[in-house]
C-alpha cells in the first residue's frame, strides 16, 4: 500500500521550508518536503554543524545572528527550538544593554524583555529546527531530491505534481516554492506556459568573507558590543562585524565591495588577520592572547 500524496509539496528544506512546514503541520497538513542536498549529520548540533556541508547553501559558513522578531517567534511559537539551541550553547543577548549614549532617561519597559538577540552559528539553529520538523507526524523529509518542473493540469490552472531530477513525478496538489533566493518557480511556470511577472531583484553589491574564532574564556568579552548584537564599524570602503555564536565562538565578517582588489588578501589567513587586527572595534577580538581562529 503507498502512503497517502501530501497536501502540501515544500520545495526546499533550508529555513523557508521548514518553517513552512512546520506551520502547516501544526494545522493538521500532511506535507512532503523535497530538498536537493544530503541529510544533516546526526548527534549534538554543536558538533554536527562543523560537519554539515551545504553546496547548495553557499551562505550556511557566514555568521548569522537571529533578531530580536526571530528570538520572539521562536520563543512563542517553537519553545522547543528555542530550548534546543539554548542547550546547545546558543547565547541570549539583551539588546538593551547597547542603548546608545544619546538615548538620555532611558528606561527599561517590560516590552523590552522582547529586545534579545540570538548569538548561535546558522547551522546549530537551523539543525535544532530541522530536527524538530521531522519529527512531526505528517512531515516527511525527502534529501536528494531536486525539483526540476512543474506538471499542471491540461488546462494550465493547477498544479497537479513536481517532477524531480531524477524523473520521479511526486502528486502535488500545492507546491510551495522554497528553494532560496534563486525562486526556481518563476522558471518552472514560464516552462509550463504560464505567464509570469520578471521577479525585481537588485545584487547588494557586497562580498563577505568571515571567519569563526573562539574566546579564551567565553565569559569575558573582549570589547563591547556596541551594535547590540554585534561589535563592528562601518569604514571608508568595508565594513567589519563581529558577530557572537555558541558556546564562546564569534565570527568576524568583513563586507567589501567585489570588485575592490584591495581586498583580496581578505581571503587568506595571514591578510585577514592583519586586517582584523588594524580594524578599530574588532581588533580587540583578535588579540591572540583572548581568541584564536577555528576556520
Ligand atoms: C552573507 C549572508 C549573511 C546573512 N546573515 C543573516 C543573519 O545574520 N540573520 C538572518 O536572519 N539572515 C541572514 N541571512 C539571510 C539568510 O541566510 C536567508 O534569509 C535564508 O537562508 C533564507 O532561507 P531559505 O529557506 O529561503 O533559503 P535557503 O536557506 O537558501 O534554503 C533553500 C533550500 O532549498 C534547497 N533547494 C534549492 N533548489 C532546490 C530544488 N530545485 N529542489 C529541491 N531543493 C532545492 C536547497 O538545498 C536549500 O536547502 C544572510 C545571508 C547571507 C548571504
Amino acid at each position: 500500500m503507498t502512503a497517502p500524496a501530501a497536501a502540501v509539496v515544500v520545495v526546499g528544506g533550508g529555513f523557508g521550508g521548514l518553517a513552512t512546514a512546520w506551520a502547516l503541520a501544526e494545522r493538521g497538513l500532511r506535507v512532503r518536503v523535497l530538498d536537493r542536498s544530503a541529510p544533516p549529520p546526526e548527534g549534538p548540533a554543536h558538533r554536527a554543524a562543523w560537519t554539515w556541508r551545504r553546496p547548495t547553501v553557499p551562505q550556511n559558513t557566514q555568521s548569522h545572528v537571529l533578531t530580536s522578531l526571530g528570538v520572539r517567534l521562536l520563543r512563542e511559537r517553537l519553545p522547543r527550538v528555542y530550548e534546543a539551541v539554548l542547550a546547545a550553547g546558543a547565547r541570549p543577548l539583551d539588546l538593551t544593554a547597547a542603548v546608545p549614549a544619546t538615548a538620555r532617561g532611558f528606561v527599561r519597559q517590560p516590552s523590552d524583555d522582547d529586545l534579545v538577540a540570538l548569538a548561535v552559528r546558522r547551522p546549530v539553529l537551523e539543525l535544532a529546527l530541522y530536527r524538530a520538523v521531522r519529527a512531526l507526524p505528517g512531515v516527511e523529509v525527502s534529501h536528494g531530491a531536486t525539483v526540476r518542473a512543474l506538471e499542471l493540469d491540461p488546462a494550465g490552472r493547477r498544479v497537479r505534481a513536481v517532477v524531480t531530477g531524477a524523473g520521479e513525478r511526486i502528486e502535488a496538489p500545492v507546491v510551495v516554492d522554497a528553494s532560496g533566493r534563486r525562486a526556481l518557480s518563476a522558471g518552472w511556470l514560464a516552462a509550463a506556459g504560464v505567464p509570469v511577472a520578471p521577479d525585481a531583484t537588485c545584487p547588494n553589491a557586497f562580498r563577505a568573507i568571515s571567519r569563526l574564532y573562539r574566546l579564551a574564556d567565553p565569559a569575558r568579552l573582549p570589547a563591547p558590543l556596541n551594535r547590540g548584537n554585534a561589535a563592528g564599524g562601518i569604514f571608508d570602503h568595508f565594513a567589519a562585524v563581529v558577530h557572537l555564536a555558541d558556546n564562546g565562538l564569534f565570527a568576524l565578517n568583513f563586507a567589501v565591495l567585489p570588485d575592490d582588489p584591495a581586498t583580496d588578501a581578505l581571503l587568506t589567513p595571514a591578510g585577514f588577520a592583519a586586517a582584523a587586527r588594524i580594524t578599530p572595534q574588532v581588533a580587540a577580538w583578535v588579540d591572540e592572547r583572548v581568541a584564536a581562529p577555528v576556520s
